[in-house]
């Protein structure tokens, strides 16, 4: 089966409680939105800010409930049984803009990596620990075995989030949901890091939605894109198609 992921007239509102007793008002967060993910296929999602990004990555990873619409992974529903929650958890990633959501500055990078191979019950001490070490060298932290003492703060920012990189991958996931990975990064190793990702994508052939504002990230990564705006999706299409002859006046 080549699609692996599909998103169906999902639709989510979200209730912005005013400001000092100023009336409330209802966003339409995600309002209508289908696509669907091809196995090995990098999915682009890309709008400004507040467009509704985040919105559908919880939706899909079921952090969230949608109001109305539906989610397929491999042809089956998701829906809220704990086995069939567990196979979308196990199976698709997420890599969140700031490391700091996703590691604790507590644990050291060991505990952290092999943290979603605990929680699923993968293997005993020893088996993660070769895994953990597996995935330090595949994300290019070198020496591995240093590099598993280390606590988060010893590391710079690019090393964070090839932490979480690592982290992602430790579960050999089939997806990969990347929430601007690399925004809060420097500019001078973006590239490098998104390399990295576009490398490990093609190698393990993972089916990739990488969620962005920056159109030219979105060209050098990405296949296929979908434009968001205001929680719908206005345009969609192979990418130079859309990125070249844009229709919609916010792609122009
Ligand atoms: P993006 O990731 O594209 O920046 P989000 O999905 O985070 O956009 O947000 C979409 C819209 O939903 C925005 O208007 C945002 O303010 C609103 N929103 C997001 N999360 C919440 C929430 N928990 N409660 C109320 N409104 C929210
Ligand atoms: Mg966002």
């Amino acid at each position: 089966m080549d699609e692996i992921l599909k998103v169906e007239h999902l639709k989510k509102h979200l209730t912005k409680k005013g400001l000092f007793g100023s009336k409330s008002n209802t966003v339409r967060a995600t309002d209508d939105i289908s696509f669907s993910l091809k196995k090995g296929e990098v999915f682009v999602l890309a709008g400004e800010s507040g467009s509704g990004k985040s919105t559908i990555a919880k939706l899909i990873l079921k952090s969230i409930q949608p109001d109305s619409g539906k989610i397929f992974f491999e042809g089956q529903e998701i829906n809220n049984e704990r086995e069939n929650l567990a196979k979308i958890r196990m199976n698709c990633q997420m890599i969140h803009q700031d490391p700091y959501d996703s590691i604790n500055p507590r644990m050291r990078i060991g505990g952290i990596v092999s943290e979603p191979l605990e929680i699923h019950n993968i293997g005993n001490k020893e088996d993660r620990k070769k895994r953990v070490i597996e995935v330090l060298h595949e994300v290019k932290l070198e020496p591995a075995e240093e590099i598993i003492k280390k606590y988060p703060h010893m590391l710079s920012g690019g090393q964070r989030q090839r932490v979480v990189l690592a982290r992602a991958l430790s579960l050999k996931p089939k997806i990969i949901l990347a929430d601007e990975p690399v925004s809060m990064l420097d500019v001078s190793i973006r590239a490098e890091m998104l390399e990295l990702m576009h490398e490990l994508q093609k190698k393990y052939t993972i089916s990739f939605i990488y969620i962005t504002h920056d159109l030219a990230t979105a060209r050098y990564f990405g296949q296929k894109i979908a434009i968001l705006y205001m929680g719908k999706i206005v345009e969609t299409g192979p990418i130079n198609q859309v990125l070249l002859k844009p229709k919609h006046p916010y792609t122009q």
